[in-house]
């Protein structure tokens, strides 16, 4: 069984102020039309930390004209890159100040670890900033020479509103995933954080305001998804979506898009990424990689390795060192720098792990250790390992999101491509060898966005990120994230006696 995290520092001093939890619409906070309000709750013992404004349609409405206004009159789409570059620097640089606040914000709202946070996610929201902030003033179009008597050039102009809708398993992250490059693009936007963790989404709209972008620019509204995140996706007045969160909403999602105004989509879905692991790997590395490539924030991350599949020579000296290291993995008190594994986010998410479990158990699957709850208070679950998993079980096929790992044994390199590619996510996928060959040839024919060589969750701001099949499309990150964010147009005019 995983220990118990028993820190004996200071760490629940950490509890942060709850300083904001209004709508913030066109540079201030404000209540919801309704005067409505929901609970935020804290996972590690189903406290109300707050309660937040509840946002719905009218309030959708609101924030799209200030976005809307913002951009067809405001200064923001009108400034130069190296402008807006200037005043993103300085939010990042808020950002920093107030890390520990953010981190803390994600931890009661989350679950998520704060040493964590403050060490590694937070720093990655600073990254995220500062490279869209450079990349601000380098975006140019093309002169082309076209066929006949003609050339054209291309502008990329911003998009216009964007409605940005977001996940709770990292929060501030993926805020900052899909605000950057739309303010460094000239957008406007109206972003919808998860209704389990609105509170850093308002603290961070507080620091960009603080940084000088200006009213109307970024609006956050919380509230919930068939409501607030429905009317974001069906407004006629928003020019582009980018979602971030399950497979199953980011269908409606797309399908409101496409009965409302056609408006653009991008979406990052869930996955069931494989990881692969052959005979001549170094076993107690590649129990390691795979034993966090599963348990790394409590397993609700949408790249978890939640199918090992392990070659037969090294099987069961693997199956035995995950074992181990499983039982010695310590969940407790996020705030407890000790403890590796918080409480899952809410009750929903928990029973849904729960559920799959005893499925497992269920389909025939064995259990080595783990399988239940790990307290009675607060929402956590013991690290889960199952062996003989046939590919057809529910715990192979579908996204779980929590600490459970499936383990499959294979022989050859041929057999364990085609196993891996037999699901219907695409998200992202590992391979743990020494031979070049064997992982050049997985990483070609795995169709996933991300391959890790000898690594798992190797992130970077400017390495592209995203899906293929039913994992979603369009990317974050990189360029290729930013250019998400423009129209391109062609301007074309006769050319007269040029020589070429
Ligand atoms: P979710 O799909 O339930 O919710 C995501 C967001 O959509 C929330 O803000 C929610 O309020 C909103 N929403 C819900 N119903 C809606 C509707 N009808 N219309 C518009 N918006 C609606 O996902 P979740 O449970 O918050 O997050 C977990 C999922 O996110 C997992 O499937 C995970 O794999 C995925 N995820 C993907 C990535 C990626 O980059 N591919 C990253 C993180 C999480």
């Amino acid at each position: 069984m995983a220990t118990h995290g028993n820190g004996s520092s200071d760490f629940f001093a950490k509890m942060p102020e709850i300083k904001f939890t209004k709508l913030f619409i066109n540079g201030q906070f404000v209540d919801s039309v309704s005067g409505k309000t929901f609970e935020t709750i804290d996972p590690r013992n189903g406290e109300v930390i707050a309660r937040v404004a509840e946002g719905d349609k009218e309030d959708v409405d609101l924030a799209v004209k200030a976005a809307r206004h913002a951009f067809d009159h405001g200064p923001w789409p009108r400034l130069s890159g190296s402008e807006r570059g200037k005043i993103l620097m300085e939010f990042a640089n808020l950002i920093e100040e107030h890390a520990e606040e953010l981190a803390a914000l994600d931890t009661v709202d989350a679950g998520k670890l704060f040493a964590g946070g403050k060490a590694t996610d937070i720093p990655h929201v600073i990254d995220i900033i500062r490279y869209y902030a450079g990349a601000a003033d380098k975006v140019h179009g093309e002169v082309l020479k076209m066929s006949g008597k003609f050339q054209a050039y291309t502008l990329r102009e911003p998009i216009g509103v964007v409605g940005l809708i977001i996940p709770w398993n990292f929060p501030c992250t993926l805020l900052s995933l899909k605000t950057s490059p739309a303010l460094a693009a000239g957008c406007t936007m109206v972003v919808k954080p998860a209704e389990q963790t609105p509170l850093s989404a308002l603290y961070y709209a507080h620091l960009a305001k603080l940084a000088g972008v200006p009213d109307g620019v970024l609006n956050v509204i919380t509230g919930y998804g068939e409501t607030a995140g429905a009317a974001i996706s069906s407004h006629m007045d928003i020019d582009k979506l980018r979602f971030t969160g399950s497979t199953e909403v980011g269908r409606k999602v797309m399908q409101a898009a496409a009965a409302s105004n056609l408006k653009p989509v991008s979406l990052e879905l869930g996955g069931k990424s494989p990881l692969l692991i052959f005979d001549d790997a170094d076993v107690n590395t590649a129990s390691s990689l795979a034993l966090s490539g599963v348990l790394y924030n409590k397993g609700e991350i949408c790249v978890a390795s939640s199918r090992v599949y392990v070659q037969e020579g090294i099987y069961d000296e693997f199956v035995k060192q995950l074992v181990e290291k499983a039982k010695s993995w310590v969940v407790g008190d996020p705030f407890d720098p000790k403890v590796c594994q918080g409480p899952q986010v809410d009750k929903k998410q928990f029973e849904k792990i729960l559920y799959y479990i005893e499925q497992g158990k269920r389909e025939g699957a064995t259990l080595l250790t783990g399988g239940k709850a790990f307290s009675n208070k607060g929402l956590y679950i013991e690290p889960t390992i199952f062996v003989d998993v046939k590919d057809d079980m529910l715990i192979a096929q579908d996204e779980i999101f929590g600490p459970v790992f499936s383990l499959m044994k294979f022989k050859t390199i041929d057999e364990a491509i085609k196993r891996a590619n037999n699901t219907r996510y695409g998200l992202a996928a590992g391979v743990v060898t020494k031979d070049f060959n064997v992982a050049n040839t997985v990483s070609r024919s795995i169709r996933a966005g991300t391959i890790w060589i000898n690594c798992y969750f190797g992130f970077d701001v400017g390495c592209p990120f995203g899906g293929y099949k039913m994992s979603g499309f369009g990317r974050d990150y990189g360029l290729e994230a930013l250019y998400e964010y423009f129209h391109i147009k062609s301007v074309v005019t006769p050319i007269y006696n040029s020589p070429w």
